[in-house]
């Protein structure tokens, strides 16, 4: 069965066609320029592929109160021609299917957790670490929602005493995001994070915050394995520092031998690699398409 998957980004998005067993067959992709145009770009790559339901993992914040108004909306985002823009109306409009509709990380978390890391398990969180921090999270088998949906790449975190950038976030400064993207370290060192491989200073307070918002994730959500991409984690020495500081946050309170012994199995980088938001579309596709046929 063809399901159809979209990864809707802040720079780009990605559309797919894969199977129910998160097989990728085809991709393409093209930056987010206007939503009139992406939208006929998402159309004419969609059209008489012969799709059963199609999944969309999208940048935020997004309406999924399905009694909402407007459900299936960009609503508040900074990315000012994009806001209030109905996404999902404009692709059920043009393919009356099913359509399944998300956070990109909450997708990405879906991905991991049918066909990657978490592949077993019953809750995981994804962050990702790019020109934004964002954290999708399934608890119990469900995707986490909430009054809005959480924004846990926001979560407030304890400054290092010698670090003296101010943050950049535009809401709250020095919040996890404002304080440890990709764009807050470029601008704190001036120079982009992967020109910055060599230089230990940038990876310890990298992961100085990033294990702060992991430990309280840990704490809140007790997911069963955490999963770390985006761009920024591609600096693999990252890990075993983001290992340790967790450690010793935690400090022995969390009594579990994946934290306390194999914590290097249970925060990692994506199985899926670069295609965990692309194949987690392709799940959200897929459970349409299941709750669509037991009405
Ligand atoms: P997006 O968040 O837009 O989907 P990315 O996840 O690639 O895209 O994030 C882009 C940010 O990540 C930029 O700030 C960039 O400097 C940083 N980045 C991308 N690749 C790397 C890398 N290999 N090492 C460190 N930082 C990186
Ligand atoms: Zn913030």
């Amino acid at each position: 069965m063809l399901l159809g998957a979209i990864e809707a980004g802040g720079t780009k998005f990605v559309c797919g066609i894969g199977d129910e067993n998160g097989n990728i067959i085809e991709r393409t992709s093209f930056p987010t320029t206007t939503p009139d145009e992406v939208l006929e770009q998402v159309v004419k790559f969609f059209r008489d592929k012969d799709i059963k339901a199609l999944g969309i993992g999208s940048f935020g914040p997004i309406d999924l109160d399905r009694t909402s108004e407007t459900f299936g909306y960009i609503t508040s985002t900074p990315k000012l021609q994009w806001a209030n823009i109905n996404l999902v109306g404009a692709i059920k409009k043009e393919f009356p299917i099913p359509i399944g509709f998300d956070t990109d990380v909450n997708a990405a978390a879906l991905g991991e957790m049918k066909w990657g890391a978490a592949k077993g398990l019953n809750s995981c969180i994804y962050m990702t670490i790019g020109t934004g921090i964002g954290v999708g999270a399934i608890s119990e088998g469900h995707l986490v929602h909430g009054l809005i949906h959480p924004e846990m790449g926001h979560m407030l975190v304890r400054r290092h005493p010698e670090d003296s950038f101010a943050g950049n976030c535009p809401y709250h400064k020095d919040c996890l995001e404002g304080m440890a993207s990709g764009p807050a370290i470029e601008k704190r060192w001036g120079k982009k994070g992967q020109e910055l491989e060599k230089n230990e200073k940038v990876w310890d307070l990298e992961a100085y915050y990033i294990a702060q918002g992991i430990a309280n994730l840990i704490l809140v959500l007790s997911p069963k394995k955490i999963i770390i991409g985006g761009g920024v984690a591609k600096q693999k020495q990252l890990f075993p520092l983001i290992h340790q500081n967790v450690q010793a946050l935690l400090n022995g309170y969390v009594r579990h031998e994946v934290v306390l012994e194999n914590i290097a199995d249970y925060i990692v980088p994506p199985g899926l690699g670069d295609n965990a938001g692309l194949c987690g579309a392709i799940g959200l596709a897929y459970e349409a398409f299941l709750e669509n046929n037991q009405k």
